[in-house]
């Protein structure tokens, strides 16, 4: 196998991987595939009962909170989040990091009033805003932020506080990989496809009171009451996906746990960082503050010098190194998944790249 750096969806670990094949035509010795399983099944039913119980354990999520399996990707909770949490004659505030707040905050328009808490755009999104100056009207009924910016390769360390306004966070590229304190915020969401398994599941963490409180009458797929009220079977789910994130979770235990997992993502980045910082070729575009542990940019000064990088990058099994077009360069996304090992070989192809070019 290829060493996988693509940013989404993204590698997932090589155990998980063994144990879905094994278990493929026959899941859980009920003689089918969990593909061909109905999702109202006693087996299926255990599938999702375990699945959530062990995030609940992983995040220390309190009894207070739901936890939601959802279809639509993060991108459709840019809408679900207004029409459900946005309150008539209130505002929505965005802390606006990168492309990602910018396209949750272009459907929280469609729905409602917003406002700008603070922007890096200024700063082509290479650090993390200030937000001493900032502030929230009386009547807001969420703050939004991108708790890592896969894009950009930035992360909030800080939680914004406005007083009792609940701080929604998108952790789309970050949930699971270092630990979070779940009662910071009133709902958290995230795509499955880069830390939690394949694509087509959503996860979303809400606080209860925040269920049910939309003044609108909204669609019922895209009410969390409808969810929260089914356990996440009122409709189909993406009983597949599902089973798959169980695995995931299952294999985080395995390890240790969030603890485990957050100190072996801080020593995978800090062996690139270093590589990057002390090179005499490559540099991050990111303040160093607000570096991201998952989504690692780095360039040279020359796009031709970075063209010939990837590719001979990928002619050593190193593969989906190619930065996002809006950034340029390359992108390495380090995610749970991704082993030390994988992290040393990118490293050891950037010095031997240097050595060939001379740098
Ligand atoms: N938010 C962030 C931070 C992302 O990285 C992504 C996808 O890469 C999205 C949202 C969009 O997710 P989806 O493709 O699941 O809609």
């Amino acid at each position: 196998r290829v060493v996988n750096f693509s940013a989404g969806p993204s590698a997932l670990p090589l155990e998980v991987l063994q144990r879905a094949q094994s278990e493929l035509i026959n899941t859980h010795q009920s003689g089918m595939s969990v593909m061909e399983m109905s999702h109202r099944s006693k087996t299926f039913e255990r599938i999702l009962h375990e699945a959530k119980d062990r995030l609940k354990k992983l995040l220390n999520i309190p009894d207070s909170y739901k936890i939601l399996f959802l279809q639509g990707g993060a991108s459709l909770q840019f809408s679900m989040i207004p029409l459900n949490l946005l309150q008539k004659d209130h505002e929505a505030a965005y802390l606006i990091t990168g492309s990602w707040s910018k396209k949750a905050l272009a459907e929280a328009k469609k729905v409602g009033k917003t406002r700008i808490l603070a922007s890096s755009e200024e700063d082509a999104f290479r650090s993390i805003p200030s937000l001493t100056n900032a502030s929230v009207s009386p009547a807001t009924s969420y703050i939004h932020v991108t708790g890592n910016n896969t894009i950009e390769g930035t992360r909030i360390t800080e939680v914004p506080k406005f007083g009792s306004v609940p701080v929604v966070t998108d952790l789309s590229s970050s949930i699971l990989s270092e630990k979070i304190n779940v009662e910071d915020y009133g709902l958290i969401y995230a795509g499955a496809q880069k830390n939690l398994g394949p694509s087509g599941v959503t996860l979303a963490i809400i606080r209860e009171d925040l269920i049910g409180q939309a003044d609108q009458e909204i669609p019922t797929m895209l009410d969390y009451a409808t969810h929260a009220k089914a356990n996440s079977l009122y409709n189909t789910p993406p009983t597949f996906g599902i089973y798959m994130v169980g695995l995931v979770l299952e294999w985080i235990e395995s390890l240790g746990g969030i603890e485990e997992i957050e100190a072996r993502n801080h020593k995978k980045a800090s062996l690139l960082y270093e590589a990057i910082d002390s090179s005499p070729l490559f540099f991050s575009p990111v303040r160093e503050r607000d570096r991201s542990l998952m989504n690692i940019p780095f360039k040279t000064e020359n796009s031709e010098t970075d063209a010939a990088f990837l590719q001979w990058a990928d002619s050593q099994g190193l593969v989906e190194l190619k930065g996002h077009r809006s950034v340029g360069g390359m992108r390495a996304s380090i995610y749970n998944a991704m082993p030390y090992d994988g992290v040393e070989r990118l490293v050891d192809a950037m010095t031997k790249f240097e050595q060939k070019t001379n740098a």
